[in-house]
C-alpha cells in the first residue's frame, strides 16, 4: 500500500509489534510479574484511596508527594531528584528523543533488554549491541573497544541482566563510566534491585554521566506502570523537558502512594521470592542436563538439550515460561522462567522434569 511507504518511516514498518502471547488460563512464569496478589483489608483500604481521587481533574505534574515517597521508600539519597515514567519504557523513549542528534548511537550488551534497541531505533539512532561472554559475563574489553569506537551517547547497563539475571563485575561499570566520560550517559538499569543484593544508588556523586532506573514493575506493581530515574541534577533537567507533563495518571499516583506506605508487604514479598529463587535454582541444577545460571533477578536462566521441546511440552501442561533460545546465539536451547510462589514453582518443577 503505497499510503504506507508513502508515510510512514522505515525504521516503524520495518519493525514488528511488540508481541504478548495470550495467557489465560496458564501458570505465568514468562514476563517477572510478582505473584501474589493484595489482602482483602488492603484491597479495601486501596479502593477507598482511589474512590477519593478527582477523576476529573489533569495530574498536577511536579508529583512531589509521589517522588518523595519513592524516595524515602526505595532508597533514593534524598538530594536527589527524579523523572517519573509511563513504566521505564517510557524513561528509556524519553532519553532517546532527547539524545537522538544525527548520527548519535546507543551501546548495550547483548542479549539485553529488547527496548534498549528497540527505542533507539524509533528514534533513529543507530544500535550497537556488543556480545557477552558465552558464560553470559561482560566482556568488557569489548565494551570498552566498542565504546572507543562508537562513541555512544547512550550506554545501557542493566544491573542483573535481563534475560540472563546476571551482576556484571562493580569494576568493569566503573570503567565504563570512566571511559565514557562527558561523551555519553550511562544508564544503569535496575528494574530487578528489590532480588538483587547490590546497586549504584550509592554512587552517583562520583559519576556525573551515571543514571539509575527503575521500575516498581518487577516489585509488584506492574499493572500501574511506574518508572523512576536520577541522577545529576543538570541532566534530568533535560530529560524532564522532554517528559509528557502529565504522563503519571491519577490511578497509579495515587495506587503508588498507598503501597508505598506498605512496601513492607512488597519487601518480604521480594525476600520470599528470593528465598525460592534459591531453591527452585538448586532443584533444576540437580535435573540432569540442566544447566542454571546464576541469577541477582526474580527469574532463572537455564540451558536443555532441547529447549524447543520442552517449551512445547510445558505449554501442553498450561505452564508459560519464556523462550529465549532465538534471542541471540548465547541464548541458543535456554529457557527463563520466573521465580513465583511455592505452590507455583513446584507445578513447574513437575510439569518440567516431565518434559525433559
Ligand atoms: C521489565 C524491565 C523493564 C521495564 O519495566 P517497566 O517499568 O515495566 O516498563 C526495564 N528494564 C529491564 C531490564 C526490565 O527487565
Amino acid at each position: 500500500m503505497s499510503l504506507i511507504a508513502n508515510i510512514i518511516r522505515s525504521e516503524v514498518r520495518d519493525l514488528s509489534a511488540y508481541h504478548v502471547p495470550d495467557s489465560a488460563g496458564f501458570v505465568k512464569l514468562d514476563a517477572m510479574e510478582n505473584p501474589y496478589t493484595l489482602s482483602t483489608e488492603m484491597q479495601q483500604a486501596l479502593a477507598e484511596r482511589l474512590a477519593r481521587v478527582g477523576l476529573n481533574r489533569y495530574p498536577v505534574p511536579s508529583y512531589s508527594a509521589l517522588k518523595s515517597a519513592i524516595k524515602r521508600q526505595l532508597g533514593v539519597p534524598p538530594d536527589y531528584d527524579l523523572v517519573l515514567g509511563n513504566g521505564s519504557d517510557e524513561l528509556i523513549s524519553m532519553v532517546s528523543v532527547a539524545c537522538a542528534k544525527p548520527g548519535a548511537k546507543v551501546l548495550a550488551p547483548v542479549p539485553g533488554f529488547v527496548m534498549y534497541a528497540m527505542s533507539a531505533r524509533l528514534a533513529g539512532m543507530e544500535f550497537v549491541g556488543v556480545p557477552l561472554n558465552a558464560d553470559l559475563s561482560l566482556d568488557a574489553a569489548a565494551m570498552l573497544a566498542a565504546i572507543a569506537e562508537h562513541q555512544p551517547a547512550i550506554i545501557y547497563l542493566a544491573y542483573p541482566n535481563n534475560p540472563t539475571g546476571t551482576l556484571y563485575d562493580t569494576a568493569d561499570i566503573e570503567a565504563i563510566l570512566r571511559a565514557v566520560g562527558d561523551t555519553g550517559v550511562v544508564i544503569v538499569d535496575e528494574a530487578y534491585q528489590p532480588f538483587s543484593p547490590v546497586s549504584f544508588m550509592s554512587r552517583l556523586a562520583e559519576f556525573d554521566n551515571l543514571l539509575v532506573m527503575r521500575t516498581v514493575s518487577k516489585l509488584g506493581l506492574a499493572g500501574i506502570r511506574l518508572g523512576y530515574m536520577t541522577g545529576c541534577p543538570a541532566l534530568l533537567n533535560e530529560f524532564e523537558k522532554v517528559r509528557p507533563p502529565y504522563n503519571i495518571n491519577v490511578l497509579t499516583e495515587a495506587a503508588a502512594e498507598f503501597m508505598l506506605e506498605q512496601v513492607a508487604v512488597l519487601d518480604a514479598q521480594a525476600a520470599q521470592i528470593c528465598q525460592q529463587r534459591s531453591l527452585l535454582a538448586a532443584a533444576l541444577a540437580a535435573l540432569p542436563g540442566v544447566q542454571v545460571f546464576p541469577s541477582a533477578a526474580n527469574f532463572l536462566l537455564i540451558r536443555v538439550p532441547k529447549a524447543e521441546q520442552v517449551f512445547a511440552k510445558l505449554l501442553k501442561q498450561k505452564i508459560l515460561v519464556k523462550n529465549v533460545g532465538k534471542m541471540h546465539v548465547l541464548l541458543e536451547n535456554c529457557l527463563r522462567i520466573t521465580v513465583s510462589t511455592p505452590e507455583e514453582n513446584s507445578l513447574f518443577l513437575d510439569a518440567f522434569s516431565a518434559s525433559l
